[in-house]
């Protein structure tokens, strides 16, 4: 057979299988991706001949590297670092980093994956990478993350660039974390340039960088309720997480007057049937990231509440879903009870982090579902306008950014509802967000020819 012969659909996911052994994760966000994509594709000869689906699925190259440091205690310790660089056919890599004890090379790259299509969604000139490690930072002092930044950085820095891979925060990863890394960056190449987003404002960093992941993810869904004549007025929320896009996304549903039940973090999570306040939110985002709490806390500064030990909050009876914690976190039968309890919208700020029977449940269901490279494409879309204002040298006002925030979010839902409506008033928002991401990024590979 030759190469360019079509395989169907089972046929190409063998093949992803094969190439990639034990890595779970990049397999099912391919698959995710490829269900819609043969379809699409069935017409468009050029895309077949020139294997357009196969080559974004492999990356354009994967680094991996020892990262050593020294703790407290003086003992040597050695972790795994990575950088994968998927694809920049539209513009120089750029994804965060995630510190992990879960972190391996198949969640990095289906989070680089992912990030190809959620970036070429945004309209920003941005490829998809990611990186990371399985350093665990919890329990670490904050000399010890210094050091594990910097050593992290001293390997790292020859595969970035301003106009290479600009890297940001993920999992375990925010401004402190980002600045110690940009400290070594500069350090190493006397460079004060671009390299990093997620800086601090003193330091090149953009306004709303911080809120935008899960401020964008409310957005998204306003627009998705928009679609129904609805508002998130006197709406219930439940979330998942507690770190930096849970707790957003949270403040702007409050913000917008819905009512938040629940937040969790990885040993369960709180329900509190009064509602979680702006006054609670910040309580939440001091005592997670400046205590490094655990979330159980809540419940006695708020004895309202109740705290369900390794428990996701699925079960919870809501109108809106916020995924907001990790990947596959939210599975086929959380998705069905959801669906049973009458929840009418779910708006992921997690990346993957419904699985597969998930995904197929809401679409069955046909309720308003919009996956993570849609609907948490704000935090991205905020470093890429970063990295535009350090380019310019200078910074935008708070609500030039808010504005623009919107837009990009208002573009995306628009985007998925042109190649995503089913007809008959339903929208399958996977469908219309993998089309349409991987559109811009397969014909910019097109006119490159076979590179
Ligand atoms: P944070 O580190 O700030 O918070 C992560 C939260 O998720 C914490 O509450 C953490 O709990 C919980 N969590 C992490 N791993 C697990 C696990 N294995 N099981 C259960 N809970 C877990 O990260 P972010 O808020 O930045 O990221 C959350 C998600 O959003 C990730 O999927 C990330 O890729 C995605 N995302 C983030 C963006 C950003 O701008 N930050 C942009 C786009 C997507 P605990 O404290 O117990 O670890």
């Amino acid at each position: 057979m030759a190469v360019t012969d079509h395989v169907d659909l089972n046929g190409f996911m063998e093949g992803v299988k094969k190439r990639n052994p034990h890595q779970p994760e990049f397999v099912q966000a391919v698959q995710e991706v490829a269900e819609d994509i043969f379809d699409f594709m069935q017409d468009k000869e050029e895309y077949h001949s020139q294997q357009i689906l196969r080559r974004i699925a492999e990356p354009d190259r994967v680094v991996s590297f020892r990262v050593c440091w020294e703790d407290d205690a003086g003992n040597i310790r050695v972790q795994r670092g990575w950088r994968v660089q998927n694809n920049n056919a539209i513009g120089p890599y750029k994804g965060g980093i995630r510190f992990h004890p879960s972190v391996t090379e198949s969640v990095l790259k289906f989070l680089a994956f992912e990030q190809t299509f959620k970036n070429a969604l945004t309209g920003l000139p941005m490829g998809g990478g990611k990186g990371g490690s399985n350093f665990n930072p919890k329990g670490k002092s904050v000399r010890e993350i210094m050091r594990f930044c910097q050593s992290f950085m001293t390997e790292l820095y020859r595969h970035i660039g301003a106009d290479i891979d600009v890297p940001a925060g993920d999992i375990g990863v925010g401004g402190r974390e980002i600045g110690f890394m940009f400290g070594q960056y500069k350090r190493i190449t006397n460079n004060f340039t671009g390299v990093l987003t997620g800086k601090g404002l003193e330091w090149g960093g953009s306004l709303i960088r911080t809120e935008a992941t899960g401020y964008g993810a409310v957005y998204f869904l306003a627009n998705m309720l928009a679609t129904k004549g609805e508002t998130l007025e006197g709406k219930t929320a439940v979330i998942s997480g507690s770190g930096n896009v849970a707790t957003h996304a949270a403040e702007k549903i409050v913000q917008l007057g819905g009512k938040v039940l629940t937040l969790s973090d990885s040993g369960g999570f709180i329900h509190d049937p009064d509602g979680i306040t702006q006054e609670k939110i910040d309580w939440v985002k001091t005592h997670k990231t400046h205590r490094r709490g655990r979330i159980e806390e809540y419940v006695a500064a708020f004895p309202r509440a109740t705290f369900h030990a390794g428990k996701t909050p699925w079960g919870v009876p809501c109108d809106v879903a916020l995924p907001c914690a990790t990947q596959n976190e939210l599975l086929g039968e959380d998705a069905k009870t959801l669906v049973a309890n009458g929840c009418r919208a779910v708006s992921e700020g997690a990346n993957m982090p419904t699985d597969l029977d998930g995904v197929h449940t809401f679409k069955a269901a046909k309720i308003l579902y919009a996956p993570g490279k849609a609907s948490n494409a704000g935090g991205v879309a905020v470093s890429g306008l970063e990295m535009s204002q350090n380019s310019e040298r200078r910074s935008w006002k708070e609500e030039e950014l808010q504005q623009m925030l919107k837009d990009i979010m208002s573009g995306i839902h628009n985007s998925c509802i042109r190649y995503g409506d089913q007809g008959g008033g339903y929208i399958d928002y996977v469908k219309g967000a993998n089309i349409a991401g991987f559109k811009k990024v397969a014909d910019a590979m097109l006119a490159f020819g076979v590179v």
